[in-house]
């Protein structure tokens, strides 16, 4: 028996669906299993009919939806809902689908604040016309995708790794639930680490770690208590796929955060603050907050501040 899946991209960059593709050889195997009924990044398919003339949106009936991106239209809306109708099981499939992911940074400003930062600046051609004609209408800020629509399963990442997604379409078309990482990325970290108390400070992101790119992971010493702002404590294990070393730190460079929280429902800015005081670190030496939350600002995590009355 195959599978349907049906895939569809929201607020997205599409670097989820490339990491589909980059299943390379695998997705040739998939397919003897799979029948991909709706996936615009490999085939074509039009929600609005071949000549996108349709009325309303449709789409096919699949066993599995893969939705990458958040809500931030009234038309990623329609196109969540109508595959949440048709699809039996649905995937949130990157952190923008799971937590807004970067383009969820905009819930720190109201709509009218953006659109007269990009439309009624000197710089543009003609100041003040906001485009309208033909356009969605704009949510009030970015959603993630489970603040709209019910989602089975949540599969973070700023892409995902491939060996995550192929070993969740595995288990699913098994028929089994699909086991995702439950750790941090520190949990998966091969540096040294000395023990709570070692930071005190730290110190500015484009400082360079001590390191020695010949030595391997296991002989440098964690980023974090060098002094760098590593979000490994507080993100969710699973970059670096069945390899498991976390991709950012085998380049020798810190965790951004870019699979989210560890728990769904998690803050990565709570808990990062919380990480750096009980290491007596001292937080006012983090330049600015927010940007903890540079991954995960849907939920109302990130609004714009309060005008003063
Ligand atoms: S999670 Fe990352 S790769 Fe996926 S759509 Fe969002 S920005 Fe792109
Ligand atoms: S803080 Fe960063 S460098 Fe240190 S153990 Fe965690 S992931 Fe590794
Ligand atoms: S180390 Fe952190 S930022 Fe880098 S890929 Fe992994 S989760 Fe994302």
């Amino acid at each position: 028996m195959t599978v349907r899946v049906a895939s569809e991209w929201l607020n997205s960059c599409s670097g989820c669906e490339i990491s589909i593709i980059d299943l390379g050889e695998r997705l040739l195997d998939l397919l003897k299993l799979v029948d991909f009924v709706h996936i615009p990044a490999l085939m074509d398919s039009k929600y609005l009919g071949q000549k996108g003339d349709g009325k309303h949106i449709s789409l096919p009936d699949a066993d599995v939806g893969l939705i990458s991106g958040g809500i931030r239209n009234a038309e990623h809306l329609e196109v969540a809902e109508e595959m949440r109708k048709k699809c039996k099981i649905i995937i949130a499939l990157g952190t923008c689908a799971t937590h807004g992911g970067i383009p969820a940074l905009c819930n720190s400003y109201s709509n009218n604040e953006i659109l007269e930062r990009y439309y009624s600046t000197e710089t543009t051609d003609k100041p003040d016309a906001f485009p309208s004609e033909g356009l969605p209408e704009l949510e009030e800020r970015c959603f993630a995708l489970d603040e709209k629509i019910n989602v089975d399963l949540h599969l973070p990442g700023c892409p995902p790794h491939p060996d995550q997604i192929f070993s969740a379409l595995v288990a699913l078309l098994e028929g089994k639930p699909p086991v995702l990482p439950s750790k941090s990325v520190c949990d998966t970290c091969p540096t040294i680490r000395e023990g709570k108390g070692q930071l005190k400070k730290l110190r500015r992101f484009l400082q360079e770690p001590v390191c020695n790119p010949d030595e391997p992971l296991d002989q440098m010493r964690c980023l974090l208590e060098q002094g760098v702002l590593c979000m490994g404590p507080v993100t969710k294990a699973g970059c670096g796929g069945d390899q498991r070393i976390p991709r950012c730190i085998s380049a020798r460079v810190p965790c951004r955060g870019c699979y989210g929280p560890v728990r769904q429902d998690g803050n990565q800015m709570t808990d990062m603050l919380n990480a750096l005081a009980s290491n007596g670190v001292d937080v006012d030496s983090l330049s600015e907050y927010p940007s903890l939350l540079r991954f995960s600002g849907a939920h109302g995590r990130l609004r714009p501040p309060r005008k003063e009355a």
